[in-house]
């Protein structure tokens, strides 16, 4: 599977497909399928992305997402 990594590309492919996207959740969540077994087939999916992704170059991750630290997190850091 070939991996897109650029984040122009990705935003646009994202507004394109958002549809398919939903149809593609709820098709998920009504699968007779146990957790465990959907989960393991993600983990696959991400083993195989993540192989072709270095987020240590992309950290758009890091610009746009915002974590919610709570006073015990915080309490980690200090
Ligand atoms: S940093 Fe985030 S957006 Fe960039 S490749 Fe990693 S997971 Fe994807």
């Amino acid at each position: 599977m070939k991996v897109e990594t650029d984040l122009e590309k990705i935003k646009l492919i994202g507004k394109q497909k958002e549809d398919e996207n939903w149809k593609f959740r709820s098709y998920l969540k009504g699968l007779d399928i146990e957790a465990e077994e959907l989960d393991k087939i993600v983990h696959e999916i991400n083993n195989e992305v993540t192989l072709q992704i270095d987020c240590t170059k992309c950290a758009n991750c890091c610009k746009v997402v915002y974590p919610f630290l709570d006073e015990e997190d915080a309490a980690k850091f200090s």
